[in-house]
């Protein structure tokens, strides 16, 4: 089992950047209910209100809207610093999409980075970056191991979020190194479930819209690229046992069971149960659409006893549930 650190147990005062977001709102409803004290950070440029609308009210959560990439301030001590700002989806059509907003996906990758953790050293506080397998690029190794160091474009349509992220990993271990910060890195994988954006044309949310509106499923390519796609409970888990462990180097959270995008949109079109079929087309996403993708999950076991546990059916049901709910069907 993991290592825990001296903060188990503790109630903490957390910072978390991108709480109005997909995964932050999750972070941050799991660590209130961990009863710690949270402070959500957002500039609402990909988040929503309505993801931690729920939250206003409750004492132990504050609200604080900024952009990371400016000075930080916040009031009081804090005892752990999460950075999970930044855009995350690679679609060119979507306005959220990072290669529409390069120079904010940049900022909040080494602006926003240098600023939380110059916060976190100031407050001698655990520092977590939410980092990604976009850091491994188009992979030639497979499956990713957290010491491969990956093979990326510096200057192709992905990089702007690549590149950012392989730098505020460089700049972790830099005040790790240089000035002792208690810092950890978890390169997330593919992830899904409830508040996920549902336009932002990525592959869960494209094909579970086509699906219930009753349409073919557009698969880029041969659909025989993968992807492993992990439940937003197991990731939350997770990155809950690695901030609370003694953990400094990158741990790999996700789903290690791997499926071709052929498959993974049958699954959802069965699933859902219109049945319209897919439709294939011809060019690729990108030049630079990684072909695999699927993480080593052998140091997550090890350092942190964690594993997931959500099946694909059992998550794509939930989320699935949540489309309907967002659309009134
Ligand atoms: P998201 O778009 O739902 O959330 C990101 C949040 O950050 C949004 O609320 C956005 O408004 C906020 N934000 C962006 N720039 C900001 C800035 N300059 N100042 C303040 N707030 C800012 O995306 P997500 O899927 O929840 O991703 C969260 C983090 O996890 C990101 O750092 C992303 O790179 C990482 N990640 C996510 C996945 C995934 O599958 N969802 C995979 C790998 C890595
Ligand atoms: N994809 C697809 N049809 C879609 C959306 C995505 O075939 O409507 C493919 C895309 O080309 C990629 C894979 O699905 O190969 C996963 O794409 P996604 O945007 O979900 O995330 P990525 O893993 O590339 O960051």
């Amino acid at each position: 089992m993991a290592a825990k650190s001296i903060l188990i147990g503790a109630n903490m005062r957390i910072l978390i950047t991108g709480a109005a977001g997909f995964l932050g709102s999750h972070l941050c409803d799991r660590l209130l209910a961990e009863g710690h004290e949270v402070v959500g950070m957002d500039n609402f440029v990909t988040g929503k209100r309505e993801n931690i609308a729920h939250l206003s009210g409750n004492e132990n959560f504050r609200f604080i809207r900024h952009d990371v990439s400016n000075y930080i301030y916040v009031p009081g001590k804090l005892d752990a610093v999460m950075h999970f700002a930044s855009p995350a989806s690679p679609n060119p059509k979507s306005p959220i999409g990072y290669p529409n907003l390069p120079i904010q996906t940049m900022k909040a990758g080494a602006l926003g980075t240098h600023n939380t953790l110059g916060l976190a050293l100031a407050n001698k506080a655990r520092f977590m970056l939410a980092s990604t397998s976009e850091i491994y690029g188009d992979p030639q190794e497979h499956p990713q191991t957290e010491s491969y160091w990956g093979h990326v474009d510096p200057i192709g349509e992905r990089s702007v979020y690549d590149e950012a992220k392989r730098f505020a990993e460089a700049l972790t271990m830099a005040y790790h190194r240089f000035h002792g910060v208690n810092t950890t890195i978890v390169r997330i994988f593919n992830t899904y479930g409830p508040r996920m954006h549902t336009d932002d044309g990525r592959a869960v949310a494209n094909f579970i819209q086509q699906a219930l509106r009753g349409e073919k499923l557009t698969v880029y390519g041969d659909g025989q690229q993968t992807r492993s796609f992990c439940y937003v409970d197991d990731l939350i888990e997770g990155i809950y046992e690695l901030l609370m462990s003694k953990e400094h180097d990158p741990v790999n959270i996700g789903n290690p069971e791997e499926i071709t995008i052929e498959q993974f949109a049958r699954e959802i079109d069965d699933l859902v149960g219109k049945k319209a079929g897919l439709t294939f087309l011809k060019e690729m996403r990108f030049s630079g659409d990684p072909q695999r993708r699927q993480p080593d999950i052998t140091r997550a076991k090890k350092v942190l006893g964690w594993e997931p546990k959500v099946s694909l059916r059992d998550g794509l049901t939930k989320t699935v549930a949540y489309f309907k709910q967002e659309y009134g069907l």
